[in-house]
C-alpha cells in the first residue's frame, strides 16, 4: 500500500477520550462524532475543526506516546476552545508540564529541523542564486563577517511572506515566489538583506511573518541602496 503523503497516524483511542472530555467539560448539545489522528505538524500544534456533526481532531505526532492524562488534558483544552468552556487549571498544568518537558522539547526541535530541511529547496534557484547573493551582500554591508546560515528557497511559494530567518534552525528561507525571471535581482537582494539583518540582530523567535522591527533595524535596512525601489516593487507584487 502506498503511504499517505501526510503520514498521519491513527489515534484509535482518540474518539473515546474526546467524548469523555466533552462530557466532563459540560459542553452543550449532542457530542459530535470525533475523528482523531496524530499529524506530523512542523510545530507542537493541535487542531480541531467542527464540520457539521463531525469534529476533526489532529494532535501533533510528538504526542503519540504521551500518557493518557496528557492526551485528556489536550482534548479538554481543544474542546474548551471550540465550545467556549473553561478548561480546568489542572488540565492546563498537565499539558504545560508535558509540552515543556525536556524530552518533548528536544523531540519537537529535532522534528522541526528534519521537516524544515525537507521543505527547503536548493539555494541555487531557477533564477537567483542565494549563496552568491549572500556573499556579495556580506562583503558589501557586513564587511564579510556575517556567519552564513543555511539558505534556501521555500519548496512552495508563500503567499504573504517573503522571507524568514529561523534562529533555531539557523536558516534563511525566501519565498520561491521571488525566484522568477520578472523579479529583479535587487529585489531578491533586498529581502535577503532584511533577513541577514535578523541574523545580525538575533531575536529568540523566528523572524517570520509580521513582527515589529526596532527603529534601529529599520534604520539599517534603509542602507540598502535600492531600498525604495525594492519596496515599491514588492508592494506592487502584492
Ligand atoms: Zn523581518
Amino acid at each position: 500500500m502506498k503511504r499517505r503523503a501526510t503520514r498521519a497516524a491513527a489515534f484509535p483511542s482518540g474518539a473515546r477520550i474526546f467524548q469523555r472530555m466533552f462530557t466532563r467539560l459540560g459542553c452543550q448539545g449532542r457530542p459530535p462524532r470525533f475523528l482523531a489522528e496524530f499529524y506530523p505538524y512542523a510545530n507542537l500544534t493541535h487542531t480541531i475543526r467542527l464540520l457539521e456533526d463531525t469534529a476533526h481532531v489532529r494532535l501533533s505526532d510528538v504526542f503519540r506516546d504521551a500518557p493518557l492524562a496528557v492526551l485528556e488534558a489536550t482534548a479538554a483544552i481543544l474542546l474548551a476552545r471550540v465550545y467556549r468552556r473553561r478548561a480546568a487549571r489542572e488540565f492546563l498544568e498537565t499539558y504545560r508540564e508535558f509540552a515543556l518537558h525536556h524530552g518533548t522539547r528536544r523531540r519537537v526541535t529535532h522534528m522541526r529541523r528534519k521537516r524544515a530541511r525537507r521543505a527547503l529547496s536548493h539555494p541555487h534557484g531557477a533564477q537567483h542564486n542565494l549563496e552568491l547573493l549572500f556573499e556579495q551582500l556580506n562583503s558589501r554591508h557586513f564587511a564579510g563577517k556575517l556567519r552564513r546560515p543555511r539558505l534556501g528557497w521555500s519548496a512552495r511559494p508563500w503567499r504573504t511572506q517573503l522571507g524568514c530567518f529561523d534562529p533555531a534552525l539557523d536558516q534563511i528561507v525566501l519565498s520561491s515566489r521571488l525566484d522568477r525571471e520578472f523579479v529583479p535581482q535587487y529585489v531578491v537582494e533586498y529581502v535577503l538583506f532584511h533577513e541577514m539583518l535578523h541574523v545580525k540582530h538575533p531575536i529568540k523567535r523566528a523572524s517570520c511573518g509580521l513582527q515589529s522591527h526596532s527603529a534601529e533595524f529599520r534604520r539599517q535596512e534603509k542602507r540598502f541602496p535600492l531600498y525604495d525601489r525594492a519596496r515599491r516593487f514588492l508592494n506592487r507584487l502584492g
